[in-house]
């Protein structure tokens, strides 16, 4: 009859586009487990690297009898570096952690930003100082904002690092703060060697890293940007990348003056 095959119908129709939700669901779930098992694959290759340096160093003193007190001093010293970036990799693998909203609680607390912000150019001027990079700081008003200072700074001490470590010498850091009635906007620009436009959108990407061993010669380990972009999220803020390779680059942030709580 007309109206059996007008249920049945209809039943099909659900039950299709019940499987394709469900299988819509499935692709997610895959996708998410993908990204995971890649992170685990990629902390284990992270972590493991310097391990492998540290155990070759460790086997060819070992190997000889007599080692001149020269090449000891030459390996320990190798060794020490590498002992150094492993603690970098594990203490920015603890921080990412601490960035993520469904383990973590805000602190939350109204701040003087500019405060804030002193507080860390401060801490980085002498690195700066190093390369002969000057690190300025623009105010454009007092900014009162709810923030949780650890995240956020966390987030600003990355951005200006970087600024610092990708630039040349005799360079600029230059970090700039505004506010309007919601928001208050923090930029990072610099004079360094810039980001090419293919590897902008990979940047914020956990492990990225635009020239590897480069930036391994800097001592990067391609948290930073997964920590700073963690942060603002957390905060409800956004933040931007804008560079011309080989001119500089800006990264800008914006936050909210008031923090909402975002549903975990
Ligand atoms: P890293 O520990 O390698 O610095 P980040 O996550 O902080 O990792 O940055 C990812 C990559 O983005 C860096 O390896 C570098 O290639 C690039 N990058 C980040 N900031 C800058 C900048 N200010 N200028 C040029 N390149 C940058």
């Amino acid at each position: 009859s007309y109206d059996e095959d007008y249920l049945h119908e209809e039943t099909f129709a659900e039950t299709k586009r019940f499987s394709e939700a469900f299988n819509k669901m499935i692709e997610r779930f895959k996708v998410l487990d993908e990204s995971r098992q890649e992170f685990v694959s990629n902390v284990s290759h992270e972590l493991k690297t310097p391990i492998t340096s540290m155990k070759v160093l460790a086997d060819s003193l070992l190997a000889q009898e007599e080692v001149p007190a020269e090449l000891y001093r030459e390996f320990m010293a190798d060794m020490s570096e590498e002992i150094e970036r492993e603690n970098k990799i594990i203490n920015d693998l603890l921080s990412l952690v601490k960035m993520d909203k469904t383990t973590t609680d805000m602190n939350i607390e109204n701040l003087n930003i500019n405060e804030v912000v002193e507080r860390i150019l401060k801490r980085l001027r002498p690195i700066a100082e190093k390369q002969n990079i000057e690190v300025l700081f623009e105010s454009f008003r007092p900014v009162e904002a709810e923030i949780d200072e650890t995240k956020f700074s966390l987030c600003v001490s990355n951005l200006v690092e970087n600024a610092i470590k990708y630039n040349h010498e005799n360079g600029w850091v230059h970090v700039s703060l505004n506010a309007d009635h919601k928001f208050f906007y923090l930029k990072v620009t610099d004079s360094g060697i810039g980001i090419p436009k293919e590897a902008q959108e990979h940047i914020f990407e956990r492990f990225y890293r635009v020239d590897k061993s480069h930036s391994r010669e800097i001592g990067g380990t391609g948290l930073g940007l997964a920590i700073a972009r963690n942060s603002v999220i957390m905060h409800r803020g956004a933040i931007k990348v804008y560079s011309e390779e080989g001119e500089g680059t800006t990264f800008t942030v914006r936050m909210p003056l008031k923090y909402v709580a975002s549903a975990k």
